[in-house]
């Protein structure tokens, strides 16, 4: 789970490591008042999304007045960033930056722990340094049971700064952000740019954090800050319903009993020229509530044009799943063409239910793949 900037700067402060001044804004109108409120002669008007690269997107903008913060607050307030709105802005106190400094601690999984990763090449062209000059980014791998002690924090600042006060204020910030890396079971803490400013200070003016997913249930504080992506809400739900679901770029849906059976279902569907919408384990049991639930999940995406169902009757016999697609189909009328493949037990009579109604019948898989992807094919 993502954060945004804001957030992060609040986590930053609470745990000792310096931030420059801001205020969230909602609207222009609140970026002007805030202005005033920073007291600052300039300051820089941050888009609050999701993603990085924002400032070579055009949404982190050096204003110098009231007017000029509104304006631009106004451009950005209405900018979409990689496919993301922005609802929020963070109005910061413009700090003069003498150099940029790139500091991370994240997961290896190679080495099974924690590495910081420093660079005096910070800013926003580190992916670019990373490509090209990936000598230019230190790794050091963190022992779990020794952490980062003092003498350890201090020969990591002594690779970026000779000064000993930066020193000893670097100390700190990588102790902080090594603990509520712990602490808060992050998987990554990043602080891009790390600057040193004029007057000889080191400020976090750019964080972000990810959260493990599956330790969220420790920190309820945390997971209150979560904002799902509208893919992320229907994952949500389709995993409430007993489903794993995960979308696809596809138009044919697929909705399949087993985990095993559904990537055979993508696969031939790949082999066949068209691509999977979706990948959907309804799990085992015919209960016509679940073909229903899995049948709105797929028809709620838009971008699904043919659904494939791909049932094995093991325990489960295909006449009640016969029965349990006829209700839900009574119930939903979807208007896209549905092609159906039952085998296993009482598969004959499963067909027979389903024979002279809307669906596409097939007996083999290849059958039921290919005659979606034609289906698909001969769409308008
Ligand atoms: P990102 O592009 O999403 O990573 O956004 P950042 O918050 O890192 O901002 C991008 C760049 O804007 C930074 O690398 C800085 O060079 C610049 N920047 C951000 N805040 C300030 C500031 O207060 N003063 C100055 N001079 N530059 C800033
Ligand atoms: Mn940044």
């Amino acid at each position: 789970m993502k954060i945004h900037e804001y957030q992060a700067k609040k986590l930053f402060a609470a745990y000792g490591i310096p931030v420059e001044k801001h205020l969230l804004c909602e609207t222009p109108a609140e970026v002007r008042t805030a202005f005033k409120e920073l007291g600052s002669r300039t300051a820089v008007v941050k888009a609050q999304v999701l993603t990085g690269g924002r400032g070579k997107a055009g949404g982190v903008k050096l204003v110098h007045n009231e007017e000029e913060a509104f304006k631009q607050a106004t451009a950005i307030l209405n900018m979409e960033i990689k496919g993301l709105p922005v609802k929020k802005v963070l109005l910061s106190e413009a700090v003069d930056i003498q150099s940029e400094y790139y500091v991370s601690f994240t997961i290896d999984r190679n080495t099974r722990s924690i590495i910081l990763m420093l660079s005096a090449s910070g800013g926003m062209d580190i992916e670019e340094v990373a490509r090209l000059n990936p000598e230019k980014i230190q790794r050091f791998i963190i022992d779990p049971f020794i952490g980062l002690p003092d003498f350890l924090a201090r020969q990591y600042a002594f690779t970026l700064f000779k000064e000993v006060e930066n020193v000893n204020s670097m100390v700190v910030i990588l102790q902080s952000l090594y603990r509520l890396f712990v602490e808060k079971d992050v998987s990554l803490a990043e602080i891009n740019p790390l600057v040193l400013t004029n007057k000889r200070a080191l400020i976090a003016i750019d964080g972000k954090l990810v959260f493990d997913d599956n330790a969220l249930y420790r920190h309820p504080d945390i997971a209150a800050l979560n904002e799902p992506t509208e893919e992320e809400r229907t994952e949500a739900y389709a995993r409430s319903c007993g489903f794993s679901y995960v979308r696809m770029d596809g138009s044919i849906g697929c909705m399949v009993n087993g985990a095993g059976l559904a990537m055979a279902t993508m696969d031939l569907i790949k082999l066949y020229g068209a691509e999977p919408a979706n990948f959907l384990d309804i799990g085992g049991s015919s209960n016509p509530r679940k073909v229903t639930d899995a049948m709105q999940l797929l028809l709620a995406d838009p971008k699904v044009c043919v659904v494939l169902i791909n049932i094995f009757g093991g325990i489960t016999r295909c006449d009640d799943v016969a029965q349990g697609l006829i209700q839900a189909f009574e119930m939903l009328k979807p208007t896209i063409p549905i092609v159906v493949r039952l085998t296993g037990t009482n598969e004959k009579e499963g067909r027979a239910l389903l024979a002279g109604k809307q669906f596409f019948i097939a007996q083999s898989l290849e059958e039921a793949a290919q005659k979606a992807v034609n289906l698909f094919n001969e769409l308008p």
